[in-house]
């Protein structure tokens, strides 16, 4: 692995680090954690089994969202990686065409998921006809519902639109993503009978978070967890214990094998984009957690505190303006966070004109309060100088 990998570019942060951080890195393990189910597998891969679908999945997963080197997911399905998450917003519109691409060879020993952020019916099953040509494939193997935050976004419509592609054998199973909203979203699609879930889960979140996500795994639902690395900050200052730590590890691979703790997690899919990346987010499969791990992680959570906006829902509907803090946020940090300022910019763009033509700066004082500690004024501001 080389030391100047841009993972290991970290800023910043000179770290006490509080209790209630250090707690929530190293909270016990609850009843569900305890009752472990047994991973399978030898080398370095680990499978766990992907909720009553059947599918033996590799704990690590590829999230291709912002790969754009296709020989980088070429190399995770030639060392095992065996389930691959797309969608064809990313990238401009070519994140499928180059997934297809990538896993052509491969496509029948390997998990596919994709989404659409249809809102009815007829858009959806249209949307699936686009992916399975854009993919190349005659099926996909998950079919997600893309970022709900609410049962009540789980229509009865789109769930028709699942079950014809199932019946039609174009999707495997169904599910949805989401990126907050987890104590209502999931329980509701526990309720709905969904296959899948693909969700935000990361070492920021609060307990009851991970206590929805073991129940759904108790339901027989398959839990995927996303954005693993709580909005990519991950540049610490170098000459600090925290960097030095991080550049040995790997800053990856301590997220990583936090998620991997929950045995109700079943993969993941982390970003990925070069070698080097890959070849350290591997080892979350085998690597034993440690108590220097949670010290790690507790202390980056100080770090992304003011930054990462972890979409708790918390402060929704309270700017006058109408300013969705919680998507901003997180278009934010695919620009900062991720480096992808063509997709945060894009995102941005897509909302209404009355959203985007807001200036936090014209606001004496702001009106949202974040019980996480998210600066909001001041990053809303940062999001507004750079996507307009
Ligand atoms: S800004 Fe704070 S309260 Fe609002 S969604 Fe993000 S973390 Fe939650
Ligand atoms: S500063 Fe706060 S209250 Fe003012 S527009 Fe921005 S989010 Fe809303």
């Amino acid at each position: 692995m080389k030391g100047n990998s841009s993972r290991r570019s970290f800023l910043a942060a000179g770290l006490a680090v509080p209790a209630a951080a250090l707690a929530s890195a190293t909270r016990p393990e609850t009843a569900a954690q305890k009752a472990k189910q047994p991973d399978s597998g030898s080398g370095p891969l680990r499978y766990r089994t992907l909720g009553k679908t059947g599918l033996k999945v590799t704990g690590m997963g590829f999230g291709c969202m912002i790969t754009s080197d296709q020989s980088v997911i070429e190399k995770a399905a030639d060392l095992g990686i065996n389930y691959f998450d797309t969608a064809r917003g990313y990238q401009g519109g070519n994140n499928e065409r180059m997934v297809g691409a990538a896993l052509k060879a491969k496509r029948k020993s390997l998990y596919i998921s994709t989404k659409t952020g249809a809102r009815d019916k007829k858009a959806a099953l249209a949307d699936l006809e686009t992916s399975l040509k854009e993919i190349g494939t005659d099926y996909v193997d998950v079919w997600y519902l893309h970022g709900r935050s609410s049962g009540s976004q789980l229509t009865d419509d789109l769930l028709e639109a699942q079950q014809q592609a199932k019946k039609e054998g174009k999707a495997r199973f169904v599910g949805f993503s989401t990126h907050g909203g987890h104590a209502d979203v999931i329980p509701a699609g526990v309720a709905k009978k969904m296959d899948v879930i693909l969700a935000a889960y990361n070492f920021t979140l609060e307990p009851d978070v991970t206590k929805v996500v073991d129940e759904a795994a108790k339901a027989g639902v398959g839990m995927v967890a996303m954005k693993v690395m709580a909005g990519g900050f991950r540049r610490v200052k170098p000459g600090t214990k925290l960097y030095d730590q991080l550049k040995k590890e790997g800053s990856m691979l301590t997220a990583l094998k936090w998620v991997l703790k929950n045995p109700n997690v079943q993969t993941t899919v982390p970003s990925i984009t070069d070698m080097d990346q890959l070849d350290e987010d591997m080892k979350a499969m085998t690597a034993p957690w440690t108590e220097n791990d949670a010290q790690v992680l507790a202390e980056q959570l100080e770090y992304i505190r003011p930054l990462y906006c972890r979409m708790c829902g918390k402060c929704d509907g309270t700017c006058p303006k109408g300013v969705p803090v919680a998507d901003v946020l997180r278009y934010l940090s695919y620009a900062e966070g991720y480096g992808q300022y063509r997709l945060g910019r894009e995102s941005f763009l897509e909302l209404p004109e009355e959203v985007t033509s807001v200036r936090c700066a014209d606001c004496a004082t702001c009106a949202v309060r974040c019980p996480n500690g998210v600066r909001v004024a001041e990053r809303l501001i940062r999001a507004q100088e750079l996507f307009t």
